[in-house]
């Protein structure tokens, strides 16, 4: 068995943060992710970021993924790609499986003292006729093929979802030279930033607010060859008659993201019910530490946000870790949490945020019953 101070689970934004935050104290810190790259869903995003500079706004997501990267070397940080946390097998023990240069695995148990589960979240699906067809995928995968496997994952793509992701993605791929031929989206109104809405319309991408898909129906070789979507009243429910028929070979479902709370789930950790946060995440106090002394989460996996509010809890995840192992006093944890609370504060304002913020102090009261 191997020995770690910290454990950090997932690379992404959230965990690279608070790697970067937790070895530069003098930690010890031991850095995995299931993927070949570090980086998480940041090697996907190649638009650039909004907010203020102190959360990196106008740097595109790949080139902030780049530069924690090299921080991680500065500082440290040991990192083992390829390596998938698959299960528990006692008190803050973890097994990894790590696949082996030769194309094999092996089995590694890592035991730590502090413990981030930084997972990310998962895509959720939307079950129609036809849904397992293929060429019906998650906005997610598709953004993986066009921006990091450059692969155009059809020509005429049908997008189910208007918020920010599936907004994002239809513009990515338009860039990429695919046809967006329509999105469809449930609400009567679109659910991302104006400001993607905006590229979305001067594009003349048609959106059908108020309207869903019935079914895909397949080609000879039974792959998808249009959708067939129906309008939807007040209570959405089709309206019989509205159906229209959609010439696409793709179909990407962004219907949102729930947090991956697997590990932490097998860890111990109790879960609350948050909607506005992706559903079923952990509970967890303003430390991000749950209700198990030294597990901590931080990222989607604590709640579904963005990227920005993934590496600042991430940071606040570092700094609390290496306080509770004493590589910060008290004072310095305090002056570091304050700066990182206030920039998270700053992140959470205005409609869209205030609603998470609320949910955030939902789930932080949730933790506290748990103390
Ligand atoms: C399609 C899409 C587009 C987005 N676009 C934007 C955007 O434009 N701007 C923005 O701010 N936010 C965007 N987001 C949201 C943003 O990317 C996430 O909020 C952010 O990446 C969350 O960071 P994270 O570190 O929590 O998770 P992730 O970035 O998802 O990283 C989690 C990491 O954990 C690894 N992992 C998971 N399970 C295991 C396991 N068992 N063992 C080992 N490793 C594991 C994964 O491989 C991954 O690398 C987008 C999200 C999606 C899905």
């Amino acid at each position: 068995m191997e020995k770690r101070e910290i454990l950090i689970i997932g690379a992404g934004p959230a965990g690279l943060a608070a790697s970067i935050e937790a070895a530069q104290t003098g930690a010890q810190v031991l850095l995995i992710d299931e993927n070949d790259t570090p980086g998480g869903q940041l090697f996907k995003q190649i638009h650039k970021f909004f907010g203020s500079s102190k959360h990196k706004a106008g740097t595109r997501g790949i080139n902030i993924g780049k530069q924690m990267l090299e921080q991680t070397k500065e500082v440290g940080v040991e990192l083992w790609l390829n390596t998938t946390a698959v299960g528990t097998v006692g008190d803050k023990q973890v097994a990894l499986v790590r696949k082996k240069e030769d194309g094999t695995s092996e089995t590694v148990v890592v035991e730590a003292e502090e413990i981030l589960v930084a997972c990310g979240g998962a895509e959720n699906a939307v079950n129609f006729e036809g849904w397992t067809l293929p060429g019906v995928m998650g906005a997610g995968a598709a953004q993986t093929m066009v921006n990091v496997r450059r692969v155009l994952p059809g020509k005429k793509i049908l997008m189910v979802g208007s918020g920010n992701v599936g907004l994002i993605v239809s513009y990515q791929l338009m860039q990429a030279g695919a046809n967006v031929v329509g999105i469809v989206e449930a609400a009567p109104k679109i659910g991302g930033y104006c400001v993607h809405a905006g590229k979305i319309r001067r594009a003349g991408v048609p959106v059908y607010l108020s309207h869903t898909v019935l079914h895909a129906d397949p080609d000879e070789n039974g792959e998808v060859k249009d959708a067939v979507i129906v309008q939807l009243d007040d209570h959405f429910q089709p309206i019989a008659g509205t159906e229209k028929k959609i010439d696409c070979d793709t179909i990407c479902i962004a219907t949102g993201l729930r947090p991956q709370i697997k590990i932490s789930t097998l860890l111990g950790v109790k879960n609350g019910f948050i909607p506005e946060l992706g559903g079923w995440m952990p509970i967890h106090d303003e430390n991000m530490e749950t209700n198990v002394h030294g597990i901590f989460v931080a990222g989607d996996t604590a709640g579904v946000e963005e990227a920005s509010t993934a590496m600042d809890e991430g940071r606040l995840a570092g700094v609390s870790m290496a306080h509770q192992l004493g590589h910060l006093s008290d004072a310095e944890a305090a002056d570091r949490k304050k700066e990182i609370v206030e920039r998270l504060e700053a992140l959470r304002l205005g409609p869209f945020g205030e609603r998470r913020q609320n949910a955030k102090n939902r789930i932080v009261a949730e933790g506290k019953k748990h103390e």
